[in-house]
């Protein structure tokens, strides 16, 4: 039975994430085959918003930690996971399980995050302190909403002009976003 607890919704005493889908497969949410995991809920209603229908902070479905590690472990051919929106971080508290579990069990596999929030905003003034523990497990942050007038086909992994592609780890060591770059690429 579901419920509301203080850090999020539990299902048998296990947290677990509003989700808006899936996508076992996909080519277009980051480098090589990736899980992508688009949770449901977001506050910035975006005009031209890529995934509308997973604004509503009420839709979508619960599922476990266990159960979306069951789906990643399933295909062997991915190269990462995504997380995406609907807005993760503020999930965070309810996708730091799945995080850290994937990173244990799963290290092979990089991570990605797509957020409405800056990078500066996560690093210096989280929204909360399991939003600045999840961005510690992300590797590459493509950070700021979706600008409907700067939104571009030609930008790979992005879909507005604004948004940035952040190398996580060598930012949170320079004390400043540094550009996903080389590093990172040849890590996949
Ligand atoms: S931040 Fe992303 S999910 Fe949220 S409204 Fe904007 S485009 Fe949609």
């Amino acid at each position: 039975m579901a419920g509301q607890g203080r850090i999020g919704w539990h299902i048998s005493g296990e947290t677990v994430i509003r989700i808006y889908g899936t996508a076992d497969d996909s080519i277009v949410d980051g480098p090589g085959i990736r899980f992508a995991l688009f949770v449901q809920g977001c506050r910035r209603r975006c005009p031209g918003c890529h995934n509308p229908g997973s604004q509503s902070l009420t839709g979508g479905q619960l599922v476990s930690a266990e159960a979306l590690l069951a789906q990643v472990r399933a295909n062997p051919l991915l190269a990462g996971v995504t997380l995406s929106g609907g807005e993760p971080f503020d999930q965070a508290a309810a996708l730091l399980p799945f995080a850290e579990r994937l990173r244990a069990e799963l290290p092979h596999l990089n991570v990605w995050a797509y957020s409405g929030y800056l990078y500066e905003e996560l690093a210096c003034e989280a929204p909360s302190p399991a939003a600045r523990s999840l961005l510690e497990l992300v590797d590459v942050l493509v950070d700021g909403p979706f600008k409907d007038d700067l939104r571009s086909l030609e930008l790979p992994w992005r879909g507005s002009d604004n948004q940035r592609l952040i190398d996580v780890p060598a930012s949170l060591v320079a004390g400043e976003a540094v550009a996903y770059g080389h590093s990172v690429q040849n890590k996949n």
